[in-house]
């Protein structure tokens, strides 16, 4: 993404050159990353951002090209959440994101390839078919944000908006070798999203660098008196040259080092914390006692959420309707039934029965008291250190037909990611090395809530030295 500003500003290239040979790639993409190509309105927007650098206050974000999740809504670019209920969903608002993109000069290629509405890590519940990892195609990019993630692994954008409720940005971050951001809770506008599940969804930065990803923070964060849970907070801009690690302390929780985590992606992450280390950092142990109910407090807590907020898809009010015929009874039954995927109708079933009176406070109440537990793990851990370094998921990208069957398998995935969701905090995914079948490996960073500056600081550092993202696919 600097990388192409610095290109325009040098005039090596214009916006309107780069956005077609974009769009063009795209169109020949065999990996499924996008659902929707917006080609005129990226023309559009491109032929405006050549005036727009001529003129001295040109941002960086310029006529840069970048991919959309396709969750997140773009007025009068149909925003489907890789439904059937909303294959034809054409929005009449952008979300607060795509707005600040587009305010700033960015140039929105399209919407990319998701689980069915951001439930999933392997972005095979599409209805539109699964995204294929460009590092082997016979592989998952990981999930929920899969086609951003292939998106830009594969270079066809310059970088990428993805939402992360559980996970799903770092997860296919790390599953296809790129840099990928799940802000502080309440720090880049909801306006927009699709909800999935409101108290953990994000929107953040996926990106080819953690340099790219902080662009990228800074043009979205920020207060919206359009979501009532965005945060007033005074941001600092990341330093995009990167902070110095000497002192700076590194938490390392033995409950992330667990049986379940693939030796080889273990190996892989302990070199990149011996890494920062060298690097000056000062490595510590520290525990988190409850993160090992990250998961089973996630699979109430979200499918509890997801239940409420997909109520409103009744054939009525949004997308497709069915069975309109029969009464209003059987047009709700028939539109559920025939729109959602069967990993939709888990989580709602899931959600409700959690909810229903005689069991909420055996599941719910008690999910919500463990997540408390979960943030205060958090908050003592960080009085002893500055940034926590783990794993980002325990396996590296598995084949598209693994697991399909086994859900049980795929929630397991998702043990690392899901305590900072649970408790707030801003969680960065940095590619540290590669497995035996040189598939990429993801390395964590956690910190204190709206401490972004921190993660990318020290992810900028980390890349400078250990040049592990620029093996590309
Ligand atoms: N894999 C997790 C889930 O299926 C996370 C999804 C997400 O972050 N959107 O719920």
């Amino acid at each position: 993404m600097l990388e192409t500003a610095r290109r325009y500003r040098k005039r090596k290239e214009s916006p309107v050159e780069e956005t077609r040979r974009l769009l063009d790639a795209i169109k020949r993409d065999t990996l499924n990353s996008f659902i929707t190509i917006d080609e005129q309105g990226a023309l559009l927007s491109a032929r405006s951002a050549e005036d727009l650098l001529d003129r001295e206050d040109a941002g960086v974000l310029a006529g840069i090209p970048v991919a959309v999740k396709d969750n997140i809504c773009t007025c009068g670019v149909r925003t489907t959440c890789a439904s059937e209920i909303l294959a034809d969903f054409v929005p009449a608002y952008d979300a607060t994101v795509v707005k600040k993109l587009k305010d700033q000069g960015a140039v929105i290629l399209g919407k990319t390839n998701l689980d069915e509405f951001a439930m999933g890590s392997t972005t095979t519940t599409s209805c539109f078919g699964p995204t294929r990892n460009p590092w082997d195609p016979s592989r998952t990019p990981g999930g929920s944000s899969g086609g951003s993630a292939a998106a830009v692994a594969a270079m066809l954008c310059a970088g990428a908006l993805g939402s992360d409720t559980g996970g799903s940005i770092r997860m296919p971050a790390s599953f296809c070798g790129i840099t990928g951001l799940k802000p502080t809770y309440g720090s880049v506008s909801r306006y927009g999203l699709v909800a999935f599940a409101s108290s953990l969804d994000q929107i953040g930065p996926m990106a080819a660098t953690a340099r790219d990803a902080a662009v990228l923070f800074d043009a979205i964060k920020g207060h919206d008196p359009l979501d009532s849970t965005s945060a007033l907070h005074d941001y600092a801009p990341t330093d995009l040259e990167g902070i110095d690690l000497r002192g700076v302390r590194i938490g390392v929780p033995e409950d992330f080092f667990g049986p379940g985590l693939n030796p080889e992606v273990e190996s892989a992450v302990l070199s990149g914390i011996a890494e920062l280390a060298d690097m000056g950092a000062q490595v510590v142990d520290i525990r988190l006692p409850h993160v090992r109910y990250g998961v089973a407090v996630y699979y109430i807590v979200a499918t509890a959420e997801a239940s409420s907020n997909l109520a409103r898809y009744d054939g009525v009010r949004y997308g497709m309707r069915a069975g309109e015929s029969g009464g209003l009874r059987n047009m709700y039954l028939q539109t559920r039934s025939k729109g959602f995927g069967a990993e939709v109708k888990r989580r709602i079933m899931l959600g409700t029965y959690a909810l229903s009176a005689g069991y909420y406070d055996a599941y719910y109440r008690k999910a919500s008291q463990v997540r408390t537990l979960i943030a205060d793990d958090f908050r003592a851990a960080f009085s002893l250190c500055d940034i926590i370094a783990g794993p980002t998921t325990p396996v590296t990208a598995f084949g598209l037909d693994e697991m399909v069957d086994d859900p049980l398998s795929i929630y397991l995935l998702d043990i690392y990611t899901i305590p900072a969701n649970l408790a707030g905090l801003p969680a960065l995914s940095i590619p540290c090395g590669f497995d035996s079948r040189g598939l990429p490996v993801g390395m964590q960073l956690m910190a204190p809530h709206f401490r972004e500056d921190l993660l990318l600081g020290a992810g900028i550092a980390f890349q400078d030295r250990t040049g592990h993202h620029k093996v590309r696919p």
